[in-house]
């Protein structure tokens, strides 16, 4: 039920990367507010209103609204990379209807679309409202119904795991040639000094939220700057914090550790500059061994 084109709700604008999925409550709690109802919406009396979103799910079905590959006016940060980078999901929280299976449908839809994209660890690709602006959103989420955000992720991952025939069911072994997958923020920096002889990064992305022990940095040596779309790619430039990174280098495992309930993609350990370092195997894609 794609809303029209060239209106407010729909300019056509081509999202410039992908960054992950924004979720959202439609916190309309109005009876019937289902989303054929919210579809309605931007065809009707909101298709000159800039507010719009990729999907709205409600209990019994998905409904795409605007193209994936299009910008959705959702997460209420002008042209930031919430708004530019990202596909949104309205869950319905209507009163007539039922929170959990929608939630539990958001759920597998943002499965399908991160499985689409290649991703393997949903933390890293799952944002709320909030993230982008402070808004109280999703509300529901938020309160625990049906279930917290840290629920909701685990669930997404839950169904990511269990994929086949995707890079989810890749088996890192020692001797595993590996390369990075995707682009990524720098989250924290370390300068260069006698363990680290070009500094070291600290990236959320790569080691399950925080890099908590001393073999979770990256070292610097293999890491290029790029923009956040991966390109413009400089091997020797400087590092900043908040800079985004991305690596074409070949990797081969040292070691591995296996999935845990807390580690569910498993660790590999890596070498550069001299240094090991661990990683989530999330990011990390498997090449033949040449
Ligand atoms: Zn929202």
């Amino acid at each position: 039920m794609l809303a029209p084109l060239g209106y407010k709700c729909r300019p056509g604008i081509s999202r410039t990367g992908f960054r992950g999925i924004t979720i959202h409550n439609t916190s309309n709690w109005n009876k019937g507010a289902n989303a054929i109802a919210h579809a309605n919406l931007l065809r009707g009396s909101w298709k000159n209103v800039t507010t719009s979103w990729n999907y709205v799910v409600d209990q019994d079905r998905a409904v795409r609204c605007v193209p994936e590959n299009e910008v959705a006016w959702c997460q209420g940060d002008g042209n930031g990379d919430g708004n530019m980078k990202t596909i949104s999901i309205e869950i319905c929280d209507n009163s007539d209807g039922d929170i959990r299976k929608a939630t539990d449908n958001a759920v597998e839809l943002a499965a399908q679309i991160l499985r689409r994209y290649g991703v393997t660890n949903a933390s890293g690709y799952l944002f709320q409202h909030n993230h982008w602006t402070g808004k109280d959103c999703p509300y529901d989420i938020r309160r625990g119904k049906p279930y917290d955000w840290n629920t909701f992720v685990s669930k997404v991952q839950a169904k990511l795991n269990g994929t086949s025939g995707s890079a989810g069911d890749q088996i890192l072994t020692v001797g595993s040639k590996v390369k990075f997958n995707g682009v990524f923020k720098i989250n924290e920096l370390i300068l260069p000094n006698s363990k680290y002889p070009n500094g070291a990064i600290g990236c959320y992305d790569t080691c399950y939220g925080s890099p908590c022990g001393v073999d979770d940095y990256i070292p610097s040596g293999p890491i290029a700057k790029c923009n956040s779309d991966g390109s413009n790619a400089n091997y020797n430039a400087i590092l900043n914090k908040g800079d985004y990174w991305k690596c074409d280098k070949e990797f081969t495992v040292k070691a591995v550790e296996l999935p845990t309930k807390y580690l569910p993609n498993g660790v590999a350990i890596l070498e550069a500059d001299g240094v090991r370092f661990r990683c989530d195997c999330g990011p990390l894609y498997e090449v033949a061994n040449s």
